[in-house]
């Protein structure tokens, strides 16, 4: 049974009323990582998990370090949820290991874990106000009265929801819901903070601020958490670092800029934002095509190939009388989105979609001829 122990009592002096850091303050990679002593490491080794003739997890391993926050990224049944279940107990595994601390907890009851668990259904106890949702948690792990009410407290306020503790969930908005299930399970102290898609059925202006917040008090708190999503911005802005999973398995791990811009095979090219299939030739570091020549990553092939180009990382200017013809083409689509334009040029017999910054599309009007270029960043080629 967790109870609120001398960690628990660093982490509440610590945690105090706090502000919620900016999405550019938080987002994965620019963090600096500096876990608190009482940080818990998690540890899936060789898991296989099957359902009858379906394998969920394929000798999947995972270590997230203490205070890390990594996303579980990939396609519907590539088996996120199974291995997020796995680590909280509330599955069982056909083979593998589960450690926390180093210690061996695959045998051990969920409930004996030391992991709280955040839904994609908020999961409040409708009848219960926030206050005694909040109480309640802390009540069956023996805390005493006084000390519940100042960690309810505490952490309401962590939530900016001081003010609702009196309200009960159905008149709370999805976002304060979630807020409250958030605060819930942090108010527990575990060792380890799960999240299940927690943001899904929240609508996007929402879903963008929560995650935010969510990422500010991960860090605060410093808490290692685990995060299942199939989101990918979600993914990329939230996480010290993203696991794509493929069958069962973890195509590739790293922080967020590496799996974007660094992609080590075709299936984590293609699932993560998009890309321009051009045909090239490699040799040696770089692959040669039509719209000029880029380096290759790790991992590309030799010879004839299709290197899989970034729409950013296409560069689109007006036709000049010089242009070789290979490169020129003709705009056959324009999408103002704001900030930036998608843009699309019909070469031949390809259509080239690139992205540029909205103000610098000015000139691109549809029907004109332009010449396409790829810009020096690294590509892979397949
Ligand atoms: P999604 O993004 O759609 O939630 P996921 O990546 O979380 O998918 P899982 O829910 O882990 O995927 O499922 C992995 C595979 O295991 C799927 O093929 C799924 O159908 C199967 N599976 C999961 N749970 C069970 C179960 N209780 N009984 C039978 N099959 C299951």
């Amino acid at each position: 049974m967790t109870t609120l122990n001398a960690a628990a009592n660093d982490t509440a002096a610590t945690a105090g009323p706090r502000g919620f850091a900016s999405p550019q303050g938080v987002a994965g990679s620019q963090r600096a990582h500096t876990a608190p002593a009482n940080a818990s490491s998690v540890e899936l080794r060789n898991i296989t998990r099957t359902f009858g003739a379906v394998t969920a997890l394929s000798d999947f391993s995972l270590t997230i370090e203490p205070g890390e926050m990594v996303a579980l990224l990939g396609p519907s049944g590539c088996g996120k949820t199974t291995a997020l279940r796995a680590l909280a107990g509330l599955e069982d595994i056909n083979a593998g290991t589960i450690l926390i601390d180093e210690r061996d907890v695959s045998d051990l009851p969920a409930y004996k874990r030391d992991m709280a668990m955040v839904f994609q259904a908020y999961s409040l106890m409708p009848h219960m106000t926030v206050r005694q949702n909040l109480e309640f948690v802390l009540k069956i792990r023996k805390i005493s009265a006084a000390e519940r009410a100042s960690i309810t407290e505490r952490y309401l306020d962590m939530v900016g929801l001081s003010g609702h503790a009196a309200h009960f969930p159905h008149q709370l908005s999805g976002g304060q819901r979630q807020r409250v299930a958030i605060a819930r399970a942090l108010a527990v102290n575990p060792k380890v903070l799960l999240l299940d898609e927690p943001l899904s059925a929240l609508d996007a202006k929402v879903r963008v601020q929560l995650r935010d917040e969510i990422r500010a008090l991960q860090l605060e708190s410093g808490i290692t958490a685990l995060f299942v999503t199939h989101d990918q911005e979600e993914a990329l802005a939230m996480a010290d670092r993203v696991a794509v999973m493929y069958q069962g398995k973890i195509a590739q791990i790293g922080a967020p800029q590496d799996i974007y811009e660094r992609p080590e095979s075709e299936f984590v090219a293609r699932f993560i934002g998009q890309v321009n299939d051009i045909s090239g030739t490699v040799s040696g570091q770089h692959a040669t095509t039509a719209f000029g020549s880029v380096p290759v990553l790790p991992g590309s092939v030799t010879g004839a190939a299709t290197v899989l180009v970034r729409p950013e990382n296409i560069a689109i200017e007006p036709a000049g009388s010089g242009a070789p013809a290979s490169t020129v083409g003709i705009i056959e689509q324009f999408n103002y989105l704001g900030s930036v334009a998608s843009v699309a040029v019909r070469c031949g017999d390809v259509l080239i979609n690139a992205q540029v910054p909205a103000r610098d599309g000015q000139h691109l009007v549809l029907g004109s001829a332009v010449t396409v270029a790829l810009r020096e960043a690294p590509a892979l080629a397949v």
